[in-house]
């Protein structure tokens, strides 16, 4: 049985940061991925703000255009803009990446391979093609994303999440602010065109409640931004479809010798539904707590690491959710004061920061 210090389940931008660090700092680390080509099937519209160059570098290929800021519509009109730097990016590019660093650092990446199982605190049971393998762990970091199995063998269950679809589609004149759009029938959540040079990802995340709906409400609003000339046509390059987090931080971030970054940790933020730069904050995180106390009691890191995620983001993300909940909870019922409903509770308002 092959044995490592440290197996990171899922090679997202949480665990190949997080497998850097641990490999640079001389442990034997595997990183488990389960799609057979890293950045294939990546689930985002890619936009992150500029601060998240100051926890990962970003290479010029990995960057598709520069963003100003958030252009907020609401019923078809534009009535805000924020100004909020930051980048779309090539995302599978940069996961791409962001794992040859790791693998550069000394990791061993397992590609095409998924854990399936955890025993003894010790024993991870992986899968390859039809081929099982266990291997030796000290430490396990769940890095797999909102569906995450690591989560489910420290007692968490389901995490609450929204769901989207998104078709990468061509735009009719480069744009420069990402753009959000609510309407009534997008129930708790919005629409978006974040644009990436002459192509675009147009999208639609909404309560999971409402998932037989998400196609035919993405093909209306394409066809209002064809409408408005903002696409030439309904030509869809790629598509891709994903479950949002919105529930705030997961119950056990880390029990025994096991830790919880990222989607999996529920680091994404419920309203906004960005969570690359948290997943990213929370992969260094648990590594650094790994790399200074690898031989402390496992109970401890794990308490120790709570303590510093809860301090990072608990109040942010606790007070996101409580805010989707109320929203969620007028949705129907304030159809008239809709755009008052929006203001108090989208991140680009003033409204949504007033206790
Ligand atoms: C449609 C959509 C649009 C989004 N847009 C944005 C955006 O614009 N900006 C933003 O900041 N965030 C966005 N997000 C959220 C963002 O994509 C995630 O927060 C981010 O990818 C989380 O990174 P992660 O490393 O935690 O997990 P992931 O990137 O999800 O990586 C998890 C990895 O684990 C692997 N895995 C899962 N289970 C196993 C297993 N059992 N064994 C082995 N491997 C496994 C998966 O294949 C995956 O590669 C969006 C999400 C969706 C769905």
């Amino acid at each position: 049985m092959n044995t490592y210090d440290i197996a990171i389940i899922g090679a997202g931008p949480a665990g190949s940061i997080a497998a850097a660090e641990l490999a640079q700092a001389g442990f034997k680390v595997v990183l488990v991925e389960q799609a057979r080509c890293i950045g294939k099937q990546v689930q985002c519209a890619e936009f992150v703000p500029r601060i998240i160059t100051r926890y990962a570098s970003l290479g010029s290929l990995d960057i598709a255009q520069l963003i100003e800021g958030i252009q907020t519509w609401i019923q078809g009109e534009m009535i805000h803009i924020l100004k909020a730097p930051g980048y779309t990016l090539h995302r599978s590019h940069w996961d791409k990446q962001l794992a040859d660093t790791a693998v550069a650092a000394g990791a061993e990446l397992q590609i095409g391979t998924r854990a399936v199982g955890w025993q003894n605190h010790s024993v991870l049971t992986l899968i390859t093609g039809r081929a099982k393998q266990l291997i030796h762990c000290q430490w396990v970091l769940g890095c797999d994303g909102p569906g995450s199995i690591v989560s489910s063998w420290i007692g968490n269950p389901s995490q609450t999440a929204s769901i989207s679809l998104q078709y990468e589609m061509g735009l009719t004149k480069p744009l420069r602010h990402v753009a959000v759009h609510f309407d009534p029938r997008y129930f708790g959540g919005y629409a978006w065109v974040f644009p990436k040079g002459d192509r675009a990802n147009v999208g639609i995340g909404i309560h999971c409640s409402y998932t037989d709906k998400l196609e035919q409400l993405l093909g209306i609003f394409c066809n209002d931004l064809i409408n408005q000339q903002v696409l030439p046509d309904f030509t869809v390059y790629s598509r891709t479809a994903g479950r949002i987090p919105c529930g705030g931080l997961v119950e056990s971030i880390g029990a025994g010798n096991i830790l919880l970054a990222g989607d999996a940790a529920g680091c994404t933020h419920p309203v906004t539904g960005g969570g690359i730069l948290n997943a990213v904050i929370s992969g260094q995180l648990a590594a650094n707590h790994i790399v200074r106390h690898f031989y402390n009691e496992p109970e401890k890191i794990a308490a120790n690491y709570k303590t510093d995620i809860r301090k990072e983001f608990g109040s942010q993300l606790e007070y996101a959710r409580h805010k989707a909940v109320v929203r969620d909870g007028r949705w129907m019922k304030a159809q008239e004061e809709f755009a008052a409903l929006i203001r108090s509770s989208w991140v680009a308002f003033p409204e949504y920061y007033m206790r």
